[in-house]
């Protein structure tokens, strides 16, 4: 093992069975393990037979206990950091150490394993080839919406984390912002005893979740269809042309120049000109 290194290493989400060998061989061999909350880790590390020093590191003494740790490092210590569940910096503590070791020229070494939205995407059939992920909804309802309606016309699958006390209220807004037929999942427990994975119309999944009291606890990555693009829709940029170019040639020039210039069809265009012409 390198001396002075910092490893960033991934826990089970549930399932205690998909810790990974590596993990278990870091998480050994350090001198210290920063976790989130030491009750949560103790029982899997004792189960695992790992008796290394723990840390607590948490989101309230994080930037607090960042330069002791890089002086640690920078002395030769090897740390592991990991979160009570997933991959750490994944919704979790661990950003301002990780940037603070970069700077002080301290290798970071990950440890990859499980992540729940990675997890939740893999099974949840929606497209996987690109995606937003967006951590934890806002907790007020306003917000929550506003940031709804900033991802709407969105085409990547979306991606959410959120806890039971919100599950409800979340889809809800979803489904008056995104719309009632937009396809979404929701990944519930996953690796677990109860886990579940909803695939139906954002509706639907409202409907559902208020009528099963079950459906509203533990743990959930809720992904939503991106937006599909409508072909026939000129973006605001190329408006934009069209509108510049109108003002200087007559419509039929307009639209042929505009074509040239955005690769959309002519026909198309001249179209809109006509709209914008009218309007
Ligand atoms: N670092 C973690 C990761 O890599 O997935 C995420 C930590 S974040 C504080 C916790 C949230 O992740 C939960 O509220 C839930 O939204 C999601 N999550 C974690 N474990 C899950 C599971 N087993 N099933 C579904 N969602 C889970």
């Amino acid at each position: 093992m390198d001396k002075g290194c910092l490893y960033i290493v991934a826990m089970p989400i549930g399932n205690r069975g998909d810790i990974t060998e590596r993990a278990k061989q870091v998480l050994s061999a350090v001198d210290l393990i920063a976790v989130e909350d030491t009750r949560h880790s103790r029982p899997l590390l004792q189960m695992l037979a790992i008796t290394t020093p723990l840390l607590a590191l948490h989101e309230h003494n994080e930037q607090k206990l960042v330069a002791r740790l890089v002086d640690q490092l920078t002395a030769g210590d090897t740390i592991a950091l990991i979160s009570d569940a997933g991959t750490p910096l994944i919704s979790d503590p661990g950003f301002p150490l990780v940037r603070a070791c970069q700077q002080a020229s301290v290798r970071v070494i990950p440890v990859p394993g499980p992540s729940a939205l990675i997890c939740a995407l893999s099974a949840a059939g929606l497209p996987t080839d690109r995606f937003l992920f967006e951590g934890f909804p806002a907790r007020s309802g306003p917000a929550r919406r506003e940031q709804f309606r900033r991802l709407k016309d969105e085409g990547m699958t979306l991606i959410f984390y959120e806890s039971s006390h919100r599950i409800l209220d979340s889809l809800a807004d979803m489904a008056a912002v995104f719309g009632e037929d937009r396809p979404a999942v929701i990944a519930r427990e996953l690796t677990k005893l109860h886990e579940t994975i909803l695939s139906q119309s954002l509706g639907s999944l409202v409907e559902l979740v208020s009528r099963d009291l079950n459906q509203q606890k533990g743990e959930f990555v809720v992904l939503v269809a991106g937006a599909v693009r409508d072909a026939e829709a000129i973006d605001p940029e190329t408006q934009r042309i069209l509108e510049i170019l109108l003002e200087e040639m007559p419509t039929k020039q307009a639209a042929t120049l505009a074509a040239k210039i955005t690769g959309i069809k002519k026909n198309r265009l001249y179209q809109k000109a006509l709209e914008l012409q009218e309007g």
